[in-house]
């Protein structure tokens, strides 16, 4: 275990000097948006093998709306869009976050800074258009750090995406875009703000309590629940371990057992990721000890009560450090399966390194030609590879597929 850490972190390391000292965009390529050419080419430059996938994929939904629950909005605030980013993203004294800032803006597709937020959306619009059939793509605000009180904390907030701005691409492209806001809980008038977009028919909410600050099960929130439940909206929630966050004291609130108040008050709740990384205390039976997220998930997933409210996101599940459980348990819970929804986490699935159709391929969840016909997807279209990748995937040992049903809406 001590020769691995070392092993991660010399790795890291050399990765940092690699990428500091070349500045070269043709690494950024390989760990990042590794792309052979514009979506609208895909066609005439795969394999038959390669196309055949992505028919037998659009199979099985008899006219069903297929759909996006979780894809990211991003940008720079170029052009007056409101969007904000950490500084420390760019800057030289935070190598490790200047790497992850350059390696995602290679997978976004984004060549000029000064139109960043415009080509960000240019690309995402004719990534969907460029599928055979076009997802409804939900696309989320993101709300910043709060205390307690009711005060903003920008160092701690990651990004910052507007409801307005979100609400507003929504309007432009209403056949493939759904809003989802981000009201933090925690922000002096949160409920008058829930209230305003819940009448301009806003149904789903984003948080992400580790980053954001926010305790699901506070008591205090009760209001807000059930604003929310009054205008029947629907929270898509992280919870699970989040990488991007470092503190012990925020990781709790990624707790799945903290969403029982939403949810035993008969507000619906996704949660991202199934939960899928992490431990969390068994707050049902104990103060200390542990029991990992996903499994937390599960029990609450089994629990009569919750069937009609609880749900799971399928996003960012298929990422290499989370191959070895949730997602073989997932597979052979087909039972689950209406209540999955499908999300791509983009512009994740443009990530280069984190999905490696190689080691789907070694665990069996892949053959090797669908390997090969995946990543030929992947180089033209990372959206239409994640999908394409998620109604591929089959249980090494059963050949369980993840049924139709886990990519079409439930609400
Ligand atoms: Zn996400």
């Amino acid at each position: 275990m001590k020769s691995f850490l070392k092993g991660t972190i010399v790795c890291l390391g050399l990765v940092i000097v690699l990428f500091s000292v070349a500045s070269c965009s043709l690494l950024y390529k390989k760990f990042g948006g590794d792309f052979e050419g514009p979506p609208e080419e895909m066609n005439q430059n795969i394999s038959p093998a390669a196309k055949e996938l992505i028919k037998q994929a659009f199979q099985g939904f008899e006219g069903k709306k297929i759909v996006d629950i979780h894809s990211h909005i991003v940008g720079l605030g170029a052009g007056g869009t409101g969007v904000m980013i950490n500084e420390e993203f760019n800057s030289w004294w935070h190598p490790y976050k200047r790497i992850q800032f350059k390696i995602y803006l290679s997978a976004t597709g984004i060549e000029d800074v000064e139109r960043a937020d415009q080509e960000y959306i240019e690309r995402l619009v004719r990534l969907i258009k460029a599928s055979p059939e076009p997802m409804n793509v939900h696309i989320l605000a993101f709300d910043k750090h709060y205390t307690k009180e009711g005060s903003v904390d920008l160092k701690r907030t990651e990004f910052y995406v507007p409801n307005q701005y979100v609400y507003d691409l929504s309007l432009k492209y209403p056949q493939i875009f759904t809003p989802v806001i981000s009201v933090h809980p925690y922000k002096k008038g949160a409920v008058e703000e829930l209230d305003k977009w819940g009448k301009s028919g806003v149904k789903f909410v984003k948080w992400l309590p580790n980053a954001m600050g926010m305790d699901p099960g506070d008591e205090s929130l009760r209001e807000y629940y059930l604003k929310m439940k009054e205008h029947d909206m629907v929270l898509l929630t992280h919870a699970g371990k989040e990488m991007a966050v470092e503190a012990d004291r925020f990781q709790k609130l990624g707790n799945p057992l903290r969403l029982r108040l939403p949810l035993d008050l008969g507000v619906k709740v996704i949660i991202a990721h199934c939960a899928s990384l992490g431990d969390g205390v068994d707050l049902d039976n104990s103060k200390t000890d542990k029991k990992s997220n996903f499994d937390l998930f599960l029990r609450m997933m089994d629990e009569e009560k919750y069937k009609g409210l609880l749900f799971g996101d399928i996003s960012a599940m298929l990422q290499f450090n989370r191959l070895n459980g949730p997602v073989k348990k997932i597979l052979a819970r087909p039972d689950l399966h209406s209540r999955l929804i499908n999300g791509s986490d983009y512009p994740l699935p443009g990530i280069n390194f984190l999905i490696r159709t190689k080691e789907l391929l070694k665990k069996g969840y892949i053959n090797k030609e669908e390997r090969a016909a995946l990543n030929e997807i992947y180089s033209y279209n990372p959206l239409l590879f994640d999908f394409v990748l998620k109604r591929t995937l089959r249980h090494p040992e059963t050949g369980q597929k993840l049924r139709a049903e886990a990519f079409t809406s439930p609400f």
